[in-house]
């Protein structure tokens, strides 16, 4: 290919196809510019893809979907996801037996377990109807600017016992923070509390992956290349794994955080959180409901029935059950999970087939407080760094934070945006 046959350089580079990259060139291609977005793997969604197996659904992790993140509601058609919803509320199994905690104001034949006496005392009650009321129904802004902490001390602070926070926070937040100590920054606590409050908890019936897919269905033709690892940045754009030159505008880095780290000396390395999830099939469903199930022993963070959530998550006939727990996939971990769900379901699981586990190493950034709960993407050498890890590790954290990394580079280059516009006409 002669000089002149060769396509112009990109305005901008985006490294990696999760959803902060997605969103980022996404926005960058609609403002004008030419975008190349460079993804190492075969397929887009990084953290949140999904693979099909012998007629099975099998998300990288199990992970549910959260309706009221703004950035879902701006970005996403969640008509066509098909959105299957979890029952608002989950079964905890406490020291005591398994309680069901429900939300009365959208179950509200449920109301009654949640009576003084039964899940929680009267005091405990009335503590977390103030929390969920105060982070539901205040501005978001209000639940940003608070002091931070960890989450155990906000839950002291708001006077909740202690056997409450073991046998029913503890559990179901170590399940979203991915630790158990509830270390994690309190503002963080209070945005989940307040998208648990306004928004359903899903799962699209194509698996979760359906969603990046959706957003990179949405990039204009030839912005996307797959398998088209970075190696190196340089000040004139990015050298690739196999050599190849490739000179852009500006780069914007959307990897995870450790390799944003690599790629960009100087950048921090976050620390991070690993769970792994087992998926077993059976003949029938343990529960016939899709419901989230936690356990206070910590044996296990949460299972569910995935096929009462969505019944193409498997072949007809056959029920998914997917299992977490903290940390790898240690030998003795599978067998003694195997066992606790035979006491959870109250079932027989020897006949249950574990058909896969997936142990994500860098699954969630660690967020201790104080946490800046959003960062500029701007770095000391020029480039741009997004990621769930410069905002929250949730999809709400990654998508702002790519749509920040767009905005921010616009701004700094109004030109390119400019020039762009002005070829496109
Ligand atoms: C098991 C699990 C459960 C979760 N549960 C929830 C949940 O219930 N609710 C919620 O809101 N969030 C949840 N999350 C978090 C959410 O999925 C992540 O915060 C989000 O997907 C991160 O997106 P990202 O774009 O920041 O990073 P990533 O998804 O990590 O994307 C980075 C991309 O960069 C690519 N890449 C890396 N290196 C290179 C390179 N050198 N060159 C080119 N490309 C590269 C990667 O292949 C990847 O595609 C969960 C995550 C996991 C793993």
């Amino acid at each position: 290919m002669t000089a002149a046959q060769r396509p112009p350089a990109p305005d901008a580079v985006v490294v990696g196809a999760g959803l902060a990259g997605l969103a980022c060139a996404l926005d960058l291609s609609r403002a004008g510019l030419r975008v190349a977005l460079l993804e190492a793997s075969d397929q887009v969604g990084g953290r949140m893809r999904t693979d099909r197996r012998d007629g099975f659904l099998l998300d990288r992790g199990f992970q549910v979907f959260n309706t009221s993140y703004p950035q879902v509601r701006r970005r996403l058609d969640l008509k066509a996801l098909r959105l299957r919803p979890f029952t608002p509320g989950l079964i905890a199994h406490t020291s005591d037996g398994p309680v069901r905690l429900a939300d009365p104001t959208r179950r509200p034949g449920s109301a009654g377990e949640l009576l003084p006496g039964r899940a929680l005392p009267a005091r405990d009650l009335a503590a977390l109807a103030g929390l969920v009321a105060y982070d539901t129904l205040l501005p978001a802004g209000a639940v940003k600017r608070r002091a931070d902490r960890t989450t155990s001390a906000a839950l002291d602070a708001a006077g909740l016992s202690r056997r409450t926070i073991d046998e029913l926070l503890r559990p179901f937040l170590a399940g979203v923070f991915l630790e158990d100590r509830l270390e994690t920054s309190a503002r963080f606590f209070h945005l989940v509390l307040r998208s648990m409050g306004r928004g359903t908890l899903c799962l699209p019936a194509d698996g979760i992956g359906a969603v990046p897919a959706q957003l990179a269905a949405a990039l204009p033709p030839g912005v996307l290349r797959l398998e088209t690892p970075v190696g190196s940045l340089t000040t004139t754009g990015v050298v690739l794994a196999d050599g190849t030159e490739l000179l852009a505008g500006a780069v914007v880095v959307a990897t995870d955080g450790a390799t944003a780290a690599r790629l960009l000396p100087g950048l921090p390395a976050p620390q991070t959180r690993a769970v792994t999830t087992y998926y077993h099939a059976a003949d029938a469903a343990p529960i016939a409901e899709p419901t989230l199930v936690t356990d206070s022993a910590l044996t296990v963070l949460n299972t569910c029935v995935l096929t009462e959530v969505a019944p193409s998550y498997a072949p007809p006939g056959t029920a998914l059950v997917s299992t977490s727990v903290l940390g790898g996939d240690r030998p003795d971990v599978a067998a003694r999970v195997r066992r606790r769900l035979a006491e959870l379901y109250r079932t027989d699981t020897s006949g249950w087939q574990q058909i896969a586990a997936y142990t994500i190493d860098g699954a969630l950034p660690a967020m201790p407080p104080p946490w800046p709960l959003s960062r500029t993407t701007r770095t000391a050498s020029g480039h741009y760094v997004c990621g769930d890890h410069r905002a929250t590790g949730s999809v709400q954290g990654a998508l702002a934070s790519g749509t920040r990394a767009a905005r921010e580079l616009l701004t700094d280059h109004p030109a390119a945006h400019r020039s762009a516009a002005l070829t496109a006409r």
